[in-house]
């Protein structure tokens, strides 16, 4: 996907601030994070929601969810750690390039 943000994160084409990445799956820094520790995981291949999902994509997003303690604790976030995953408009979410967010520390702000 071209316009996609996420894309080109996964391209190189726009910077961001890396704390995982394999074949499949990229994790960093959110750029607007609303706790100490907010980072997304996102698969490499463009996927747009978790709405947008089959059973194809079963391995990946157990890949992508194992992902999220591990990234949790090497974060500091040893008392835990929130997970989020918006989908659709409706859902709150503005980038269509499925992620999960794993924040943690501080104060985090609820998103309802
Ligand atoms: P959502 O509402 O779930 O679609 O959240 C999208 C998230 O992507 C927001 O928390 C944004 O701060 C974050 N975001 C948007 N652009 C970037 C970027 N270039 N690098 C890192 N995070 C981003
Ligand atoms: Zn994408």
């Amino acid at each position: 996907m071209s316009d996609c943000i996420f894309c080109k994160i996964v391209a190189g084409e726009i910077p961001s601030t890396k704390v995982y990445e394999d074949d499949e799956v990229l994790a960093f820094n959110d750029i607007h994070p609303f706790a100490r520790v907010h980072c997304l995981i996102i698969p490499k291949m463009h996927v747009a929601s978790l709405a947008d999902c089959a059973p194809e994509h079963q391995a990946l997003l157990g890949r992508m969810l194992l992902l999220a303690p591990r990234l949790a604790k090497e974060q500091g976030l040893d008392a835990g750690f929130k997970t989020l995953v918006n989908t659709g408009r409706g859902g709150g979410q503005e980038v269509f390039h499925l992620h999960i967010h794993v924040f943690g520390g501080g104060d985090p702000v609820r998103r309802t």
